[in-house]
């Protein structure tokens, strides 16, 4: 059995306070707690006061080519923007991305030791539209990447494995 965490997303409940974005930079930040910075939050809020739009996306996996096509959503009237709902951090927009390394951003459900009760968006949403829940699925527990992983992950996809290797082996000379 493997356990799923699941964060689900009431947008009817958001008001944009942006809590969720300042708390995960906060988490991530190195050393932890120190600064806190939307553009390195793994939880992003579209935010269109004029149409009413509040909607939380959480950043989801790295892809290393855009896609062809768009989509264009419209719910109750309101129309969103293309890509708006979309979980990639993809080269065709800055979203999900470190501003500084522009290495991808991907939530790691606030992986900590020893675990925390909820993560912490959840925790700083008072409005409850962020809620946590975990259920067991059949099948086998996948390997997680850690961050740093991820980065290199992504590096190896851009550059190449030796690329990467060889300016690494410099970096390790100093
Ligand atoms: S903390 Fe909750 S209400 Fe505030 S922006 Fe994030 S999801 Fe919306
Ligand atoms: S679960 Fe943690 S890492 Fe994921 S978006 Fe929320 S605060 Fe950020």
């Amino acid at each position: 059995m493997k356990k799923v965490k699941v964060i689900k997303i009431d947008v009817d409940k958001c008001n944009g306070c942006r809590a969720c974005e300042a708390v995960c930079s906060a988490f991530h930040s190195v050393p932890k707690y120190s600064s806190t910075n939307p553009e390195r939050s793994r939880i992003r809020v579209l935010f269109d006061p004029l149409k009413d739009i509040y909607v939380p996306v959480i950043a989801g996996e790295y892809t290393e080519a855009e896609c062809n096509g768009r989509d264009i959503y419209t719910i109750d009237g309101k129309v969103y923007d293309e890509c708006s709902f979309c979980r990639a951090s993809c080269p065709s927009r800055k979203l999900f991305k470190d501003p500084d390394s522009d290495l991808p951003l991907k939530c790691d459900m606030c992986e900590e030791e020893p675990p925390l009760p909820e993560p912490l968006c959840v925790q700083w949403c008072l409005s409850d539209a962020l809620t946590y829940e975990e259920r067991e699925e059949e099948g086998e527990e996948e390997e997680k990447l850690g961050e740093m992983e991820i980065g290199l992950e992504s590096l190896v996809k851009k550059h190449g494995a030796k690329k990467v290797k060889d300016a690494l082996a410099r970096l390790a000379k100093g």
